[in-house]
Order: structure tokens, then C-alpha cells, then sequence
């Protein structure tokens, strides 16, 4: 059987056993297609059956959360947490609050975040959760509520050293709070239980700005082996959201241009670059419930609306995925490419469809999500570390921290992902990430 054909068949296995789970698929097919060499290359895993046993996630809750609305209405929702892979550290992944979330979008967040974890550096197993729950619209007395709801089931299956939940789409520091409120008082203890808290009660600095900061650190270190900058560069950045707005903040700092941001209804073009009142305006448009980027445009009078319209058409050196998964496809890649693009950086989880991704690892400098936005969770875990020292630290050290991990996943992509002198970052971040959560799951035995 050839290679392709050894894992169609792996491939049918995944299928029949998950199916109608196409972003679960499309996450596995990826790692599986980077790993399948070195894993054949091991005897001793493939008689472990050690992919097999990381595509199953250890344990999948699902649950119902029940809470009432402003106007007395009860309101049903679901909510999830897929404890992925415990192998190198208690679960830790964030919680994603958003109406297309299922079973499918959870087990494809999970299944990735174990790979970039690993990454990290830092001993973090893999986990994701969430709910179906809308919070666009919402009053914050429903959002609190809703959380609250949400947590008296979730208490019973996390714990600062079994499972770790933090943010992701939907859910920022506001949530967090209502959480660990909502955990502190079922469990009458105070604990490290979520990361992305409130700085004064054991969040870590710079953690609302690591997933943007680390990936334009990670871009960094990837524009220095083509001997160049951001410096001068024209970037387009999609989303408005927490990501989206680190990004902005670095690049700016860095002297790059931002020239187009984006939201659900289009996107806006930046003539004159990002300010600090740009920057902080991000974070009213986000924390408005509105979800509009035309608001930016209503707002100054540099920007452009551009209504229902994708934000890869707009002329750019550097694209930066921030949004949500499969945000951008093969034909968006093409005209990024067409328009002078010379690089793109996956940030949000899965950002490119399978073929964008592969067609741009082979024509430009492209990196993947799991490698990219890995800062995120490399802060979060670094405020573990620091409530677990009941310290904190200074953002300097903080972002030294970072900074140092971004490399190193980095130069892992770089020793991994090399052949023949040509980099691929995916096959680069795949293998890496595998091979430590492979040999630490040889080593605990069949578990
Ligand atoms: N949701 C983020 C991610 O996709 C952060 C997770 C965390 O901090 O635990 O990696």
C-alpha cells in the first residue's frame, strides 16, 4: 500500500467511527499526513497504536445549561468539555462561546490544542470546551448568569490539576470572572482552575495580549530567515476580536502597517495605519456585543467600509488569519498571492482550508495556527506556574518568557519541518508536536 493510501484507509477508521465530524477530520487528516513517516519509522508506537489512541479523546462531557433571560424566558443551551489528551499535563485548552459550536468544532479545538501544547515547552495536556450559547446581544446580567449556569456543571469535571479551561471566541476576561466567581464559591476554594483571570486576583500580565504578541513573534523570527522585518510592511489583519487587537498592538509597535481589519459584516481599510485610539477602539467595538467592523468606519473618518466583502482582497505583504477556522480558502490564497503577498500566518485554530494551507506553504512563507498562536496558551501557562508560586511576575519577564517560546517553536518548526533545505512549518509544528506526546504516552503504558 502506498503512503496516501495507508492513510486513506487510517482516515476511513476516523470517519466511521466520527462521523459527520468534517473539521474533526480535516485537523486529523493534516497531523496525519506531516506524522505518518516518522511514525512508521517506529515500530514500537505503531504497536502501541498510539495514533490510534490520540485520536480518541480520553473523555468527552456533554451536558445540559439551563439559565433564564432578562425578560423571564428560559433559555436551554448546551455545553461541552473534550478532555483530549492528559499525556503531558493536566487538560488545559479554552472554552469557545459561540452559536456554531458542536461536538465536531470541540474535538477538532482539542485534538489540536494537545499538538500545541506540546509545543509550548510547557507541561500542558490538550482540552477544549464551550457551549452553542450566543453572546452577541446579550445583557451582562445574562452573560452572568449564563456562566453560572454553565459552571455548576462544569466544577465537578475540572481543577487547577486535573483540567485548566481559559478563553477563546466568546469568551475573555469578563467570562472568566463570572467563572472562577461561580467555581470559587461551589468549591469554597481559591485556585488556579482557569487562566485569562483579572490581574488582581491571579491572572498573569500580558496574557490578554499573548496570542497577538507571540504571533508576530513567531513571524519575526520567520521574516529573519529571509533577512527581513516587519518594519514598512503592509499587513492585513481579519477579525476585531482579543487577537486580533495583540496583533495590531505589535505590528504597530513594530513599524509594520496595518492596513484592513475585519467582522462578519465586511471588512474596514486603514489608510493611515493604527493609532492607540484605533487600538483601544477595537476593544469597545468587542466588548459592544454588536459585532460590527463597520462601527470603525463610522467611528474615523480614515477608514473605509467595505460591506459583506473578504478581507483577503485587499493588496497586503503579510495576511494574518485571526478570526476562526477555515476563514480563508484556496481561492482567497490565490488572489492574496496574485496581490503580492509574500506571507501568511495562520492565527485563529485551523484558519486556512486544508488546500489554502498546502497551496500557500508551497508558494509563500506560511505557518500554521497550531504554531503561530501558540502564545496564548504559553502565557496561560506561565500564569499557572505563577498562581502555583502564588507570585507574579512583571510583564517584562512575562514577555521575555514569550518571547523565548515563540523562538523555540519556531527553530522545533525549523528542525522538524526541514527537508532538503525547504521548510514546511506544518509538517515542521505536526511532527514536533507529536513526538513528545507520542514517546510520553509509550512511556505511561496503555492508558
Ligand atoms: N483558546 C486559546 C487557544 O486556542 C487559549 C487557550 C488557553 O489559554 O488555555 O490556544
Amino acid at each position: 500500500m502506498s503512503k496516501k493510501e495507508e492513510i486513506a484507509k487510517f482516515m476511513e477508521m476516523v470517519k466511521a467511527k466520527n462521523p459527520n465530524e468534517p473539521l474533526f477530520h480535516q485537523a486529523v487528516q493534516e497531523v496525519c499526513e506531516s506524522v505518518w513517516d516518522v511514525y512508521q519509522q517506529n515500530p514500537k508506537m505503531v504497536e502501541a497504536k498510539i495514533l490510534e489512541r490520540m485520536v480518541e479523546p480520553e473523555r468527552a462531557i456533554s451536558f445540559r445549561v439551563p439559565w433564564v433571560d432578562d425578560k423571564g424566558e428560559v433559555q436551554i443551551n448546551r455545553g461541552y468539555r473534550v478532555q483530549f489528551n492528559s499525556a503531558i499535563g493536566p487538560y488545559k485548552g479554552g472554552l469557545r462561546f459561540h452559536k456554531a459550536v458542536n461536538l465536531d468544532t470541540l474535538k477538532f479545538l482539542g485534538f489540536e490544542q494537545t499538538f500545541k501544547n506540546s509545543l509550548t515547552t510547557l507541561p500542558m495536556g490538550g482540552g477544549k470546551g464551550g457551549s452553542d450559547f450566543d453572546p452577541n446581544g446579550k445583557s451582562d446580567a445574562e452573560i452572568m448568569r449564563f456562566c453560572q449556569s454553565f459552571m455548576t456543571e462544569l466544577f465537578r469535571h475540572v481543577g487547577a490539576d486535573t483540567d485548566v479551561p481559559a478563553g477563546d471566541i466568546g469568551v475573555g476576561g469578563r467570562e472568566i470572572g463570572y467563572l472562577f466567581g461561580q467555581y470559587k464559591r461551589l468549591k469554597n476554594e481559591f485556585t488556579g482552575v482557569l487562566t485569562g483571570k483579572g490581574q488582581t486576583w491571579g491572572g498573569s500580565v500580558i496574557r490578554p495580549e499573548a496570542t497577538g504578541y507571540g504571533a508576530v513573534y513567531f513571524g519575526q523570527e520567520m521574516l529573519k530567515r529571509v533577512g527581513k522585518e516587519f518594519k514598512g510592511l503592509k499587513v492585513v489583519v481579519s477579525g476585531f476580536g482579543n487577537v486580533s487587537w495583540g496583533t495590531v498592538k505589535k505590528l504597530t509597535e513594530l513599524g509594520a502597517q496595518v492596513v484592513a481589519i475585519s467582522g462578519p459584516d465586511g471588512y474596514i481599510t486603514e489608510s493611515e495605519g493604527f493609532d492607540d485610539e484605533k487600538i483601544d477602539y477595537m476593544l469597545v467595538m468587542r466588548s459592544s456585543g454588536r459585532n460590527k467592523v463597520q462601527d470603525f468606519a463610522d467611528k474615523f473618518k480614515s477608514a473605509k467600509f467595505f460591506a459583506g466583502k473578504k478581507i483577503w482582497e485587499v493588496p497586503c505583504d503579510v495576511a494574518m488569519t485571526c478570526a476562526i477556522q477555515n476563514e480563508c480558502n484556496e481561492d482567497d490564497v490565490k488572489l492574496l498571492i496574485k496581490n503580492g503577498c509574500k506571507m501568511l500566518l495562520e492565527v485563529s485554530n485551523m484558519g486556512c482550508t486544508a488546500e489554502a494551507a498546502k497551496l500557500a506553504a508551497d508558494k509563500i512563507l506560511f505557518a500554521p495556527g497550531k504554531a503561530v498562536n501558540a502564545g496564548g496558551v504559553s502565557v496561560s501557562g506561565l500564569e499557572m506556574t505563577q498562581n502555583s508560586e502564588r507570585l507574579g511576575w512583571t510583564p517584562l519577564e512575562v514577555d521575555n518568557k514569550l518571547h523565548q517560546i515563540m523562538k523555540s517553536i519556531h527553530d522545533a518548526c525549523v528542525k522538524h519541518g526541514t527537508v532538503k533545505g525547504k521548510t514546511n512549518y506544518i509538517n515542521g509544528a505536526n511532527i514536533a508536536g507529536f513526538m513528545k506526546v507520542a514517546q510520553a504516552m509509550l512511556e505511561q503504558g496503555i492508558v
